[in-house]
């Protein structure tokens, strides 16, 4: 996907702030953070959303759960509590059609989930 923001983020012809990678997974700083702590923790492969997950692919989600929680490690928000936020389809405010999870923390969040 040459054309996509976080493929390109990956390969690093787009600078970002890393916080962790491994083999699967490559997790960064969000330009517009809305937290103290807002990472957004990506599959190496692109998958367009959730929507576009399936047999062949689904195996991403488990590396990307043990991305997020290397990043709650990492930057300490495993201690009082974090969020993870997925947003799927236009509707739901995705504006970059290459999977990522929203891991937010470093504050008091809301009670409600909107
Ligand atoms: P979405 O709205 O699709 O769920 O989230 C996309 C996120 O990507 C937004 O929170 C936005 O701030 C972030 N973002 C967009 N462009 C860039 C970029 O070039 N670098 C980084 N680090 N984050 C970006
Ligand atoms: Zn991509």
């Amino acid at each position: 996907m040459d054309n996509c923001l976080f493929c390109r983020i990956i390969k690093g012809e787009i600078p970002s702030a890393k916080v962790y990678e491994d083999e699967y997974v490559y997790a960064f700083k969000d330009i517009h953070p809305v937290t103290p702590v807002h990472v957004l923790v990506v599959p190496k492969v692109h998958i367009d959303s959730l929507e576009t997950l399936n047999d062949e692919n689904i195996e991403n989600v488990i590396h990307i759960h043990r991305g997020i929680k290397k990043v709650a490690e990492i930057t300490g928000i495993n201690k009082d509590g974090y969020r993870v936020i997925v947003n799927c389809g236009k509707g739901a405010g995705q504006t970059v059609f290459h999977l990522h999870y929203h891991v937010i923390g470093g504050t008091k969040l809301s009670e409600k989930i909107i």
